[in-house]
């Protein structure tokens, strides 16, 4: 299966993907996570992409599309991917398109998790991730077990750095001028599956898996 997964910045896409994609045999293929991983070994593209990153700006979409043409080459998502953010602009959809259909090959299924601002401000301002493992906990709502230490992988909780709140304002604006549209764009190709992402992880992750007639 071929998926990509929309939605605004902390909507849970990485959380639901972290469930879904082995469930579903796929890879799951972040970009803001090949970015910060680039970020802390301090490579090239690390320090180009941080320059956007930090200021809530989206990486431009030749840098990003060539990250992923790449990532989309390894064997392993020869069995399906998903990809969680990307694309974020129509003209990284038009990419993916071509790329796609220069393979004979389609998406498959494009979830939009739909949340609104409020919720989001309020899940980004808590949210505290894990970098050794990319595990999300948030200090009010999934508490882990030693404080400040990943319940998984026993690495150390940081709060990202895009995740302060004139950072997540900028976010949010930029994902309603630059992201939304993409909902129109995949409307029209008839795959676009609309999930409520209010609620806790395991009703949203149960939407999703009804929405894609998974039976567990
Ligand atoms: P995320 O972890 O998906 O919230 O991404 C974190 C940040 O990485 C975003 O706010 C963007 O600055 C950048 N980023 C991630 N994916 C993309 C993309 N597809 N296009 C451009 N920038 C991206």
């Amino acid at each position: 299966m071929k998926m990509v997964v929309l939605g605004g910045p902390g909507a849970g896409k990485g959380t639901q993907l972290m469930r879904i994609a082995k469930k579903l045999n796929m890879v799951h293929i972040s970009t803001g996570d090949i970015f910060r991983e680039n970020i802390s070994k301090d490579t090239e593209l690390g320090k180009l992409a941080n320059t956007y990153i930090s200021k809530g700006n989206l990486v431009p979409d030749s840098v990003t599309c060539d990250m992923v043409a790449d990532r989309l080459k390894k064997k392993d998502c020869e069995t399906g991917y998903a990809l969680d953010g990307f694309p974020r602009t129509i003209e990284q959809a038009k990419f993916l398109d071509k790329y796609l259909s220069d393979k004979n090959e389609e998406l498959d299924a494009v979830i939009d998790i739909e949340v609104d601002d409020s919720l989001i401000i309020e899940r980004l301002c808590g949210r505290r991730i894990c970098p050794d493992c990319g595990a999300s906990f948030h200090i009010k709502y999934t508490i882990p077990k030693k404080d400040g230490i990943c319940d998984q992988c026993g690495g150390k909780l940081i709060q990202r750095q895009d995740d302060k709140v004139e950072t997540i304002k900028s976010r949010l604006e930029v994902y309603h001028r630059q992201t939304e549209p993409l909902k129109d764009f995949y409307k029209e190709s008839g795959k676009l599956i609309i999930i409520d992402g209010n609620g806790s992880a395991d009703d949203v992750e149960q939407r999703i898996l009804n929405s894609l007639g998974v039976v567990e």
